[in-house]
């Protein structure tokens, strides 16, 4: 018989809203706040000092490390990885003011969706600037600034962040061969890399 499941724990220093939901089994440590009607499925662990703002789902097994901010119009999928100082913007056209001046009110602006999909990587003090999606086990290196979408699997770096390899689900780099279109990975898995349906790059899966 399996063993109930543990509730979820949240350190006394950290402040989640009353109609927050937390999957059972999940650890948030200190200084965390959790904003109304985020969800934040089972298993996850919050370290220090993290952000999540109202609204933002968040799937099982997400490890988000140390300050990281992850606003609304965010939906992180299941077992992601968060980097510590990760920071996920919400607005394009972010202005504190209208041009008459007056200060900007909660209807003056808009909000863009950012999504992150299963298994992905982003690395310590990344930018996802929003409206990207970043694809399932796509790593993204530390430092780097994202501005448009990154495929399955794919590793991209810098800023502006591009693509530069791929990564296998365990998370090594895999070389693959241009003209076979297939790479092997330590782990023994291959990648497979295919022309995308809309002939716009390149797709990349487990065969
Ligand atoms: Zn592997």
């Amino acid at each position: 018989m399996l063993a109930p499941p543990m509730a979820a724990r949240v350190h006394p220093t950290s402040v989640v809203a009353e109609s927050a939901e937390i999957g059972d089994g999940t650890q948030i440590w200190l200084f965390c706040q959790v904003r109304e009607n985020a969800r934040i499925g089972k298993g996850c662990i919050f370290g220090k000092g993290i952000y999540v703002d109202a609204g933002v789902t968040i799937g099982d097994n997400v490890k988000v490390q140390n300050n990281a901010s992850i606003y609304t119009g965010v939906t992180i999928e299941d077992g992601v990885f968060v980097g510590p100082h990760v920071c996920f913007t919400n607005d394009k056209v972010p202005r504190a003011v209208n041009p008459d001046m007056t200060r900007k009110g909660i209807d003056d602006w808009k909000i863009t969706e950012t999504l992150v999909k299963a298994g992905a990587s982003i690395g310590a003090n990344a930018t996802i600037v929003c409206g990207v999606t970043i694809g399932r086990w796509a790593m993204v290196a530390s430092g780097a600034v994202v501005t448009k979408d990154v495929p399955d699997h794919a590793l991209v770096m810098g800023n502006p962040a591009r693509i530069c390899g791929w990564v296998c689900s365990c998370g090594k780099r895999v070389q693959i061969d241009d003209r076979e279109g297939r790479g092997k990975c330590e782990c023994g898995r291959v990648l497979v890399k295919e022309r995308s349906p809309d002939g716009r790059g390149d797709v990349v899966r487990i065969a």
